[in-house]
């Protein structure tokens, strides 16, 4: 089975040169799945033409740059294209808890008062949007099963990384080192001092931490601003990831 991972942009949430950290897996079926879908998701979809074709979701944390475009995406889905039932788009959340906040914290103030095929006013709920799936393991068919693996970011926010069981590791936001025994990594990197109170892993941690065969095997991504000052390649890292560029696994 081959997935193809494109990444829709590579920037951090600050970083507003740069489009949102966010990918998408495609594999031979019919499945689409974006991983977060931060504010700058739908216009790069759209620009790809993709709106339409997104099945699944799967959501790292609650932070803009990886929910933004939840609104934007699932109205035009749900008014636009006028996606019913189980032709929903369906998130993937770690926990209930995260779907719950996600709801009442971000999306309802603009997503609430909908309307229905008669265009009545109607109570919206996150279910009226999208297929909701939560728990440990996020499972799309015909794409590798993704495990949610708690990790440190903003300091009591819940917050996730995730283990694919193709060999893929995406940290998405997270301070932790990635696992070394991963067969391609994707990591969320910052080049700012200071360290000490960092909420993404510190690039100069990053390159005297890892091991060389692990740095070999990793991408850099979230960019902040500075990151032109940087070589990768020249301390043992794959690169940064570029937008658009595509990895097959
Ligand atoms: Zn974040």
């Amino acid at each position: 089975m081959v997935t193809t991972i494109h990444w829709l942009g590579n920037g951090s949430g600050l970083n507003l040169a740069l489009n949102n950290t966010s990918f998408y897996m495609k594999g031979a079926g019919p499945r689409l799945a974006l991983v977060d879908c931060g504010f700058t998701v739908p216009a790069r979809l759209d620009a790809l033409g993709l709106i339409g074709s997104v099945t699944d979701i799967i959501v790292t944390h609650l932070h803009a740059d990886h929910v933004g475009g939840l609104e934007t995406l699932g109205s035009l889905l749900y008014y636009a294209m006028r996606r019913r039932g189980a032709e929903l788009p369906t998130l993937h959340l770690a926990t209930d808890d995260l779907a719950q906040q996600l709801w009442e914290r971000s999306l309802s103030a603009g997503m609430a008062h909908g309307s229905d095929d008669a265009n009545q006013p109607i109570n919206a709920t996150l279910t009226t949007y999208f297929q909701v799936s939560t728990g440990p393991v996020a499972r799309i068919e015909g794409l590798p099963a993704a495990t949610f693996l708690p990790t440190r970011h903003i300091p009591n926010m819940p917050n996730y990384s995730l283990r694919f069981d193709n060999g893929v590791y995406y940290s998405a936001d997270c301070r932790d080192m990635p696992p070394f025994d991963a067969d391609l990594i994707f990591q969320d990197v910052h080049f700012q001092p200071p360290f000490d109170d960092e909420v993404h892993a510190a690039y100069l941690r990053l390159r005297d931490e890892m091991p060389a065969a692990a740095r070999k095997k990793t991408w850099l991504v979230h960019l902040g601003n500075g990151y032109e000052n940087f070589s990768p390649e020249k301390d043992g890292f794959a690169g940064f990831v570029k937008q658009d560029q595509e990895f097959r696994v």
